[in-house]
């Protein structure tokens, strides 16, 4: 177990299984952790701007609504992380909650050991604050983004605008899942967000350049149907 965060973050959970809520909290717990439990949409409403938690674990299907609708009403007010736990599979879903602003999801039945995994991730990234994001590191492969170089294994790799722009985004999301969409707006603007095969041209380029084997990529995965991640540490 990874030393406790410290001073104990609060993650506030809205679920409405008591066996979900009672694995993760038990979870939390032993990471030092506070834990708000939440079993609606609107005892959550209310636990979101009563007890100012560090991070939200959202289920979407709720006995008294949906969590995109507590997700989008949050994003007006607060860029918390957030991560979505959605019914297996449901790639609309997924597509949908971090369109509106989820910053990571995972698909019911999860493990618990990733779960916490990436709660840490949405955590440090918050708790860290506006850095600025100098270098950064994935398998052999470091950004430099103030001098915008990229190196391999000590090497120099060029990469076209577009390719850089999109490993930017992609490790600026500090490991979570771009959706199509929010990639194919960062890079070619809001009229460009149905083009998804520009997505894969310059995806496989980006792997070609960076990865050890492009057909097996490690670090630029492919996130079904829903977008792509950057994930630093191979696992
Ligand atoms: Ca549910």
């Amino acid at each position: 177990m990874k030393t406790p965060l410290r001073p104990a973050p609060s993650v506030l959970l809205v679920e409405d299984d008591a066996g979900i809520r009672q694995s993760i909290r038990a979870a939390l717990m032993s990471e030092g952790c506070q834990v708000i439990e939440a079993p609606s949409l609107a005892r959550g409403r209310i636990d979101l701007s009563g007890r100012s938690p560090d991070l939200l674990v959202l289920d979407l299907g709720l006995p008294d609504g949906d969590g995109l609708a507590l997700l989008t009403e949050l994003r007006l007010w607060s860029p918390m992380p957030v991560l979505v736990l959605s019914a297996r599979g449901d790639e609309a879903d997924k597509v949908r909650a971090l369109d509106a602003g989820a910053d990571d999801y995972m698909s019911k039945p999860f493990g618990v050991a990733e779960l916490l995994a990436r709660i840490r991730a949405l955590l440090r990234r918050s708790l860290r604050g506006g850095d600025r994001p100098g270098l950064q590191t994935f398998g052999g492969v470091v950004v430099d983004q103030d001098l915008r170089q990229v190196r391999r294994n000590g090497e120099p790799v060029h990469l076209t605008p577009i390719e850089y722009k999109l490993l930017c985004l992609l490790l600026n999301g500090g490991g979570r899942v771009l959706t199509h969409r929010q990639l194919l707006a960062g890079v070619w603007g809001p009229n460009h967000v149905e083009h998804g095969h520009y997505l894969r041209v310059y995806m496989a380029g980006l792997r070609r350049k960076l990865e050890a084997d492009p057909a097996q990529p490690r670090h630029i995965l492919t996130e079904s149907g829903v977008g792509y991640r950057l994930r630093p540490q191979a696992e």
